[in-house]
């Protein structure tokens, strides 16, 4: 950390969920946000599998902090939007 040098570039501890409501922390929209999907991709670029299991465990978390919504549209919300298959659009 240096004092003055803040990066201007969006950092992966940004756009972080806030429970219960899991709304992005940063813009406000529905967690994982756009931006915040868009970094996950570049972030586990290499590594889908852990991104699975990463989404995962916020799913579970979701789902027990949202229990009015419908775990259908939670499952789509946290984990619908990863790219299936190999890496080759
Ligand atoms: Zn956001």
């Amino acid at each position: 950390m240096t004092p003055g040098a803040e990066a201007s570039e969006p950092r992966a501890g940004e756009h972080v969920p806030v429970t219960p409501d899991w709304t992005c922390g940063s813009c406000g929209d529905d967690w994982p946000c756009a931006t915040k999907r868009h970094h996950l991709l570049h972030e586990y670029e290499v590594d889908r599998a852990s991104l699975s299991v990463y989404l995962g465990s916020c799913l579970a978390a979701a789902t027990h902090d949202l229990r009015a919504a419908p775990v259908t549209a939670l499952q789509d919300r946290f984990i619908g939007w990863v790219p299936r298959g190999p890496r080759t659009f």
